[in-house]
This record gives C-alpha cells, sequence and structure tokens, in this order.
C-alpha cells in the first residue's frame, strides 16, 4: 500500500473517521480523548471477520499508555456515519487516503502456512520486496521471535509503521480464536 495525499477513498490516515465508534476511546492516562489516526474498512479482499471497520486511535500527548502504542477500535456494521465531523482530529497528521496495489507473493500463503507448521522445515526466505513495505494480506515475513507465533489459527493480516511514529512497527493478527488484534514492535 502507498499514501496519497487528501480523503479521496474509504481507507485512510489523518482527519475525522467517517463513521462514530459507539465510545470515543479516551486515554488511560488523563481520560483525554484520543485522537483519530485510521481507518480501514473490510471489503472483498480483506473482509475483516465480518467486521465493518478497524480505527485506530492515539494520545495526542503521546503518553504511549493506550495498548500497544496505538489503539484499535472494532467497528461493527450500522455504526454512525460522522457526517457532522464529530470527534478529534490529530493535529500533526495530514489527512492521506490509503491506496493498494494488488501483488502476488512468490509463495502461495496456504503452502507457507504448510511450511512453517512443520517443525522439519526451514522458515521460507523469500526476497520480495513488497513484504517489508507497509500492506494488508500477504506473508509474514517474520519467524515471531519477538511477537506472536504465527500459524494456520494466528495468521499476521496486516503490517505497516506507526502513521505517527515511523519506528513502530504495527502487526495486524487475526487469531481463530481472539479475533482481531495488534500488536506492536519497536
Ligand atoms: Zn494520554
Amino acid at each position: 500500500m502507498d499514501y496519497s495525499p487528501g480523503d479521496t477513498g474509504p481507507d485512510r490516515i489523518g482527519g475525522l473517521p467517517s463513521h462514530l465508534p459507539v465510545n470515543w476511546p479516551r486515554c488511560q492516562g488523563g481520560q483525554e480523548r484520543l485522537a483519530f489516526i485510521a481507518q480501514i474498512y473490510s471489503c472483498d479482499w480483506f473482509p475483516l471477520n465480518g467486521l465493518f471497520c478497524l480505527q485506530f486511535y492515539a494520545c495526542v500527548e503521546r503518553c504511549h499508555l493506550e495498548v500497544d502504542f496505538l489503539h484499535m477500535e472494532l467497528v461493527h456494521e450500522g455504526a454512525l456515519e460522522n457526517g457532522k465531523k464529530r470527534g478529534v482530529a490529530h493535529p500533526d497528521l495530514p489527512v492521506k487516503t490509503i491506496n493498494y496495489t494488488p501483488t502476488r507473493d512468490s509463495l502461495d500463503h496456504d503452502t507457507f502456512l504448510e511450511i512453517i507448521s512443520d517443525d522439519n522445515q526451514e522458515w521460507p526466505v523469500l526476497k520480495d520486496e513488497h513484504l517489508h513495505k507497509d500492506r494488508l494480506s500477504g506473508i509474514y515475513t517474520f519467524d515471531g521471535y519477538e511477537g506472536p507465533v504465527v500459524n494456520k489459527t494466528n495468521r499476521c493480516i496486516g503490517q505497516f509503521r506507526h502513521p505517527c511514529d515511523p519506528q513502530t512497527g504495527l502487526y495486524l493478527f487475526h487469531s481463530d480464536t481472539e479475533g482481531i488484534y495488534l500488536h506492536a514492535y519497536c
């Protein structure tokens, strides 16, 4: 995925969310409202486990008390449209649209999961450059050494840099038991 200036598509960084969460999330520290950071909508190729969209929020004070530096809100179908543009935008985050380019990995995802689930096989090394960039779907390139173990029941479904803090890598996981969750690495 890449980013272009302005609000031209559903998936976006910055500005205000297109739909409102049931309760606007607050910082665990000062109780101030968190600022909206980004949104990703469910679509045919990224179904989100039945959810309508994922929204990401962070504390403007950067107190980093929210879980994993970035709070993720699971938004369900039927969420109110934010027609009146309510909420807290992040003051330092220019509005950008997230664009996607369909790309094929050099190894099929199911084959990859077969290989990494088999203790007798080495972790496959792929030279695909796109796997190291911000993206949704595709093969997880890390061996789970400092993060959640990846397998058939706990799949990594996305990776991107924290929009406010490029040193922090964020990984989206879909677990059969826990649903969709976020893991931060910095
Ligand atoms: Zn805070």
